[in-house]
């Protein structure tokens, strides 16, 4: 199946709240100390994110960065719409209005299904070039047919379609100031995510702070999911929902890629999303650690400038944003 022309598709935008970096390092180093142990914040010159440990298809986080939220939960539950293939590299042109500059789109989302023909967990990793070549870190994580084991591929170059949703961070992909966030031994409840999310929210209150970007797990596992095969049964509650995902401890080193922001602004957004894929063939959608006490998380961030929402569902509701 062909994705759906990114011309026809509605493209809002707004801009977010861009705090400077130097600022958003003490909040979060004040913030952070209630759920870890250990917590450091700077701001650093990123590292080259193509190298190990991180295997980005682009050295850093800089040059116009954004937010880019596609669909959403509603195209996939109760029912499944199959029409809902994006390209992400037109998606992503269009969303900075500039196909002559080199784009790094990196994010989580549904895999491109018709690719391995089933429904998968898609880790979207890659360079578009200002000619338009596209270079693919990306991969996806499928379950198999036991529901055993999660499949984690390689997506080659020539695929690039996401399916029914996407949290996507965009930039050129240059290097520059990032943010670095690393922290030790969970003492709260939050996963890593969520606790950045949150120290944000409760600083810059209505004013909306989005971040995307790349973190480690270091060391420990993490609770992820990886999605079933398409249901041919609707999808109504969290239950049947939590019996459809599969779910699994998976081990460092992962690295996850994806977005944050601290409210909807009234777009029906997803407030934070990263799946994570690795060397050693685990990956899926985070949710926590589960090694709270050995747990390291190291993380590089830069503030988008604006959020760019692509054919949000019109009949929406809240169910499975988790
Ligand atoms: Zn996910």
């Amino acid at each position: 199946m062909a994705s759906i022309d990114t011309v026809i598709l509605p493209f809002e935008e707004k801009p977010l709240h861009t705090p400077p970096l130097e600022e958003i390092r003490d909040v979060l180093a004040a913030g952070l100390v209630s759920n870890f142990a250990t917590v450091d914040v700077e701001v650093v010159d990123c590292p080259n994110l193509t190298q190990a440990p991180f295997h980005l298809a682009g050295e850093g986080l800089n040059g116009n960065p954004a937010l880019l939220e596609v669909g959403g939960p509603p195209y996939l539950l109760p029912h499944v719409d199959y029409t809902k293939l994006y390209d992400v590299v037109s998606i992503s042109q269009r969303a900075l209005n500039d196909t002559k500059k080199e784009i790094l789109a990196i994010g989580a989302g549904a895999g491109p299904y018709p690719h391995v023909n089933s429904n998968c967990e898609g880790m979207f990793n890659l360079k578009i070039s200002a000619s338009g070549h596209v270079t693919s870190e990306s991969h996806l994580a499928q379950i198999t047919p036991d529901r055993k084991q999660v499949l984690l591929k390689k997506i080659p170059n020539t695929e690039t379609r996401c399916a029914l949703l996407g949290n996507i961070f965009l930039s050129e992909g240059k290097p520059g100031q990032v943010l670095k966030v690393s922290c030790k031994k969970r003492i709260g409840g939050e996963d890593f995510i969520a606790s950045i999310r949150n120290a944000l929210a409760k600083h810059y209150e209505d004013k909306p702070v989005g971040l995307g970007g790349v973190f480690l797990l270091k060391n420990g596992k993490a609770k992820q999911h990886v999605m079933s095969p398409f249901s041919e049964t609707p999808i109504h509650t969290e239950e049947e929902l939590n019996t459809w995902l599969n779910f699994f401890d998976m081990s460092a080193t992962l690295i996850a890629v994806g977005t944050l922001v601290t409210n909807e602004c009234d777009l029906d957004l997803r407030l934070q999303h990263f799946h994570s894929f690795s060397k050693h063939g685990e990956g899926g959608h985070y949710h926590i650690d589960t090694t709270p006490d050995i747990v390291e998380y190291e993380g590089y961030f830069n503030v988008g400038e604006k959020i760019v929402r692509v054919d949000k569902p019109v009949n929406t509701h809240k169910f499975g944003r988790d």
